[in-house]
C-alpha cells in the first residue's frame, strides 16, 4: 500500500484506467461477517492477489476488520504475506509433491493434507525446518475436489496420529468444502454437513482434537449456520460480493462491494448509420452516432464474451449513459456508441465505470456475471496487473 497522502479519487482520475479498491469496505465486510457467524470465527481468503483487490491491502484490511485467520491457495502467497510482516494465523491448502513445504513451516503457515503421502511430505518438510508443523486435515465430503475420499478417510487420519506421536506434526483442524455455496437450501449441503460431522467423529474417535473444524465458505457461513463450526472461511463476501446472489444481494447481507473499475475515454468521433465496429464488425451502427473508445481489453482481463453483451456508464459533463460494450473487445481495447448525443456531451477524458458497487448507476460485478455466464468472483479475480490497483481508506 501506498504511504504516500494522495487522494485516490484525483489519482484514478488522471489514470487511463483503473481498479479503486475501497478498503474500508473490506474491513468493515469482515466486520458484518463476524457479526453474523459467531462466534465462530472467521478466516478471510486473500488467494488470487486477494480476488483481484490486492494480496497484501486486502489482508490488512481484513485483519482490521476482526479476521483471525488468513487463508490462501498456494506456498508462494503464503510467503509471500510473511515476508510483508503479516504475522496473522494463516493457512494455505494446495500443493503438489516436492513444494517448499520447509519454507512454510518456518514461516507458520498452517498446511493441509489430503492424503497420506502429504503428511509424510509435511513430517519430513518439519524435521527440516526443526520445528512441528500445524496440519489441517481435509475430509472429501461431497465436492470432489481435495480432501480424502470417506473410504480413504481412516487412513489418512492414523498417517496423521502417527506423525504426530512422533512430534513432527500437531493435527489442528478437521476440514472440508461445500460444493452448492451458491445455493444453501440444496440437499447436497445438508449431506456435507451430515458427513462432515461424521468424519469428525471418526477423526475424534482415533484421537484427533482438533482446534478448529471448518467446513464453510462464504454461501455456507452467511446462509446455513448448521455450516459454520469453528471456523468459517470467507472468500467472496470479504470483497463485498454476494455468494449465492439467487437467494441475498450484498446490500440485503449488510456487505458493499469493494472493487470499481473504471477507465477514461480516450476518444469519441462521430459516424454515419450502418458503420460497422470494432473487429468482425460484429456491431453495426443503427444511425448516425458518436462512438467512445475504452482503453481496457482481454489483456486487462476484460472477458472477450463481453462484447455486445455487458454493459458500461459513461460520465460526460452532463449526461450519463449506460450503453452495452459495441462489438468485439478487443486486447487493448473496447468500444461504446454513446448514442446521437449533442457534440461535446461526452470527450475523450470523460469517467467510464464498468463496474462497481452501483451507487451511480453504474453495473455491479454481479451484473457482469449474469451478462456473462459465469459468477462475479470471475469478474473480479480476472483484473489483470496491467490494471492499477488506487486504494482508499
Ligand atoms: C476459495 C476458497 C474459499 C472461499 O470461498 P468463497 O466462496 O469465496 O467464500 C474457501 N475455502 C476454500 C478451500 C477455497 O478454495
Amino acid at each position: 500500500m501506498s504511504s504516500e497522502a494522495v487522494d485516490p479519487a484525483l489519482v484514478a482520475g488522471r489514470l487511463r484506467a483503473a481498479a479503486r479498491i475501497d478498503l474500508g469496505a473490506i474491513e468493515g465486510n469482515v466486520r458484518r461477517i463476524r457479526e453474523i457467524v459467531g462466534p465462530s470465527q472467521v478466516m478471510a481468503v486473500v488467494k488470487a492477489d486477494g480476488y483481484g483487490h490486492g494480496l497484501l491491502e486486502s489482508a490488512r484490511a481484513a485483519l482490521a476488520g476482526g479476521a483471525d485467520w488468513l487463508g490462501v491457495a498456494f506456498v508462494e502467497e503464503a510467503l509471500a504475506l510473511r515476508a510483508a510482516g503479516v504475522e496473522s494465523r494463516l493457512m494455505c491448502w494446495l500443493a503438489t509433491p516436492g513444494e517448499q513445504l520447509t519454507k512454510a513451516v518456518l514461516a507458520d503457515v498452517d498446511l493441509s493434507a489430503s492424503a497420506a503421502w502429504m503428511v509424510d511430505e509435511i513430517a519430513a518438510a518439519a524435521m527440516e525446518a526443526g520445528k512441528e508443523a500445524r496440519l489441517h486435515l481435509k475430509v472429501d465430503t461431497g465436492l470432489s475436489r481435495a480432501g480424502a475420499a470417506i473410504a480413504d478417510w481412516p487412513q489418512l487420519v492414523e498417517a496423521a496420529l502417527h506423525a504426530q506421536s512422533r512430534g513432527v506434526v500437531r493435527n489442528v483442524g478437521v476440514w472440508s468444502h461445500l460444493a452448492h455455496g451458491d445455493d444453501p437450501q440444496n440437499p447436497v449441503m445438508d449431506a456435507q454437513i451430515q458427513q462432515f460431522n461424521e468424519a469428525v467423529d471418526v477423526a475424534q474417535r482415533a484421537g484427533i482434537t482438533p482446534e478448529v473444524r471448518h467446513l464453510a465458505n462464504s454461501g455456507g457461513a452467511l446462509h446455513r449456520p448448521d455450516a459454520r463450526f469453528d471456523l468459517v472461511r470467507a472468500g467472496i463476501a470479504v470483497y463485498g460480493l454476494a455468494p449465492a446472489p439467487n437467494v441475498a444481494h450484498p446490500d440485503d447481507l449488510g456487505l458493499r462491494p469493494a472493487m470499481t473499475l473504471t477507465a477514461r475515454l480516450a476518444l469519441t468521433k462521430s459516424v454515419p448509420a450502418g458503420t460497422g465496429v470494432s473487429y468482425g464488425h460484429r456491431y453495426e451502427t443503427r444511425d448516425a452516432t458518436t462512438l467512445g473508445l475504452v482503453p481496457l481489453g482481454y489483456a486487462d482481463g476484460i472477458p472477450r464474451a463481453a462484447g455486445n453483451a455487458a454493459e458500461v456508464l459513461v460520465r460526460g459533463a452532463e449526461t450519463s449513459a449506460r450503453r452495452t460494450i459495441a462489438g468485439a473487445v478487443c486486447m487493448d481495447q473496447f468500444v461504446v456508441d454513446l448514442g446521437a448525443v449533442n457534440d461535446g456531451a461526452f470527450m475523450a477524458g470523460d469517467e467510464v465505470l464498468l463496474f462497481g458497487p452501483g451507487d451511480d448507476g453504474e453495473p455491479t460485478a454481479e451484473d457482469w456475471a449474469a451478462a456473462l455466464g459465469t459468477i462475479s468472483y470471475e469478474v473480479v479475480t480476472r483484473i489483470g496487473p496491467r490494471v492499477p490497483r488506487v486504494y482508499s481508506e
